[in-house]
């Protein structure tokens, strides 16, 4: 008979399997398990890399959990607005079990993605936030703890023609500041070479702009700085096992989504014709979205948005299958430094992270004073806070500044 906190669990047959919920709850009082109910959620919407929502739960014992859902993010306040009825009342350490509830109440509102899943997102990151802030851990501890202290960070040089001396200059920032890796788009719909603005099969001579990108890149940058390269899941299979091949030479750290990422069958086809790792995944959900991805091999990297594929748990999930492919994690992330900060603690609690994006490079001045802890990335790494919760705060003036005209601001009710 295994005895728990003065509950006998071998007499599981005499109890409906509530009462045993409840039952094990009552008894972790001894524990000082904080009794907390949500009283409210409200959001605010910002857009600085495309637009963000930021999520607050508040409580009755004056706690307030914060959490950030980015891209598909318009719309999710709505949305995040119908999960109250599922919400207010509840007792919010209760993670898991919540997100699950309001993932299976909507299976006929659109919960398999996009900005169901992206808003249920933004309140799973903020129910971490408060679980961490009560219980007055990490998030990275409740998460199961931590593998590294640091977490590498690499910089995604933005959508830029890498020939121009502006570039030239924001690559000598990118060295500056310490980074090990970077990032370029490759794909570019004002290429003169394009015959048609709609179809993306690339001709040889936009294949050979993207390799002199490529080249002039790779001779600017340190031997040892790992350079991955993005096309966006714009272009066809021709086109993108061309692009793969002839990026050979270079070494890639990856190349990321050659086709679209649905099309899971082409980027098999693709990673089996060259030896340029395949990265994918910033527009997948949850574990179910890397499930083929994953059974068919059909990637050597993922990427999946933590702010947009389910939340903290779900993208601990998704890397631990990941794992047990041994492919690497390096997630997706355009938020400001409380995402980052949220994804940090991801990355720093499971064994095959690689590196994780920031994209604010055009946005310095908003990055730095979004949250009252300023620079949260020094010399291309975050350590991950020991504060409880999360472990950032928003400062209310600077985020205000980018506030989306229109949209509420944290405001009851709304
Ligand atoms: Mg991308």
């Amino acid at each position: 008979m295994l005895k728990h906190g003065g509950l006998a669990l071998g007499s599981l047959g005499t109890f409906s399997l509530p009462a045993l919920s409840q039952a094990i709850q009552a008894s972790s009082s001894p524990f000082k398990r904080p009794r907390l109910k949500i009283t409210d959620v409200r959001t605010a919407q910002v857009s600085v890399h495309g637009p963000q929502t930021h999520v607050r739960i508040y409580t009755d014992a004056g706690l307030i959990g914060q959490g950030e859902s980015t891209d598909a993010a318009v719309g999710s306040a709505a949305l995040i607005r119908s999960f109250r009825r599922g919400l207010v009342g509840q007792d919010p350490l209760n993670v898991e079990a919540l997100w699950e509830r309001i993932r299976t109440s909507g299976v006929f509102a659109g919960a398999q993605g996009g900005q169901y899943t992206t808003a249920l997102t933004g309140v799973e990151i903020a129910l971490w936030d408060l679980a961490g802030k009560a219980l007055g851990l990490p998030v990275y501890q409740l998460l199961g703890g931590k593998f590294r202290d640091k977490v590498r960070i690499y910089c995604d040089s933005g959508r830029d023609d890498v020939l121009t001396p502006e570039s030239e200059k924001k690559i000598d920032w990118i060295k500056s500041q310490g980074f090990t890796a970077m990032k370029v788009d490759l794909d570019d719909a004002a290429d003169p070479n394009r015959f048609d603005r709609v179809n993306w099969t690339a001709n040889n001579a936009e294949i050979d702009r993207m390799v002199k990108w490529v080249e002039h890149v790779k001779g600017i940058i340190p031997a040892s700085m790992d350079f991955a390269c993005d096309m966006h899941g714009r272009y066809d299979a021709p086109t993108g096992k061309k692009v793969a091949k002839v990026l050979e030479p270079f070494r890639l750290l990856w190349l990321e989504e050659p086709v679209p990422p649905e099309d899971i069958d082409a980027l098999v086809d693709i990673r089996h014709s060259t030896t340029t790792p395949i990265c994918v995944g910033e527009n997948i959900y949850m574990r179910w979205g890397y499930k083929e991805i994953f059974e068919k091999r059909a990637a050597d990297i993922i990427m999946p948005d933590i702010q947009k594929t389910g939340g903290l748990a779900e993208a601990k999930k998704i890397a631990d299958m990941s794992h047990a492919y041994e492919i690497p994690f390096a997630p997706h992330c355009v938020v400001s430094p409380i995402g980052q900060m949220a994804s940090a603690h991801v990355c720093a609690s499971i064994p095959n992270f690689l590196v994780c994006e920031w994209h604010w490079i055009d946005n310095l001045d908003t990055w730095k004073s979004f949250v009252q802890e300023g620079e949260i990335i020094q010399k291309g790494y975050i350590t991950v806070t020991d504060k409880p919760g999360l472990g950032v705060e928003m400062n209310e003036e600077a985020a205000k500044k980018v506030q989306i005209p229109n949209t509420p601001w944290f405001e009851p009710g709304m």
